[in-house]
């Protein structure tokens, strides 16, 4: 057993080393910040219900219908909603990215 806990010292080091730089990092701090806010807690509670996807949602836009003039222009993270009126499903939010948004937008005009 002693031979097991020396073995294994340097790895438990370098984690809780790991874990300290973890810590420190800003990036950490505002997840940390972020997740006891009001708005974090709400958001985790929202997600952990299955209410949100975790991920931010991908972009829907068919782009070889939508822009067509405009090819590989997606990010695929969708960070906008383009609302479209369908007459059959009626209103309905498509997610879409940035340059995506801009490239429907301009090939509505
Ligand atoms: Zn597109
Ligand atoms: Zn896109």
């Amino acid at each position: 057993m002693q031979a097991f806990t020396e073995a294994i010292r340097p790895v438990a080091e370098q984690i809780a080393r790991t874990a300290q730089a973890l810590a420190a990092s800003p990036i950490w701090q505002d997840l940390a910040d972020f997740a006891n806010s009001p708005e974090g807690r709400a958001y985790i509670e929202a997600v952990e219900c299955g209410e949100i996807e975790p991920d931010p949602p991908s972009c829907h836009c068919w782009c070889q219908v939508s822009h067509k003039p405009q090819q590989g222009i997606c990010e695929h993270a969708a960070v906008h909603k383009l609302v479209r009126v369908s007459p059959t499903v009626g209103q309905v939010n498509i997610p879409v990215c940035g340059p995506c948004r801009d490239a429907q937008m301009a090939e509505a005009r």
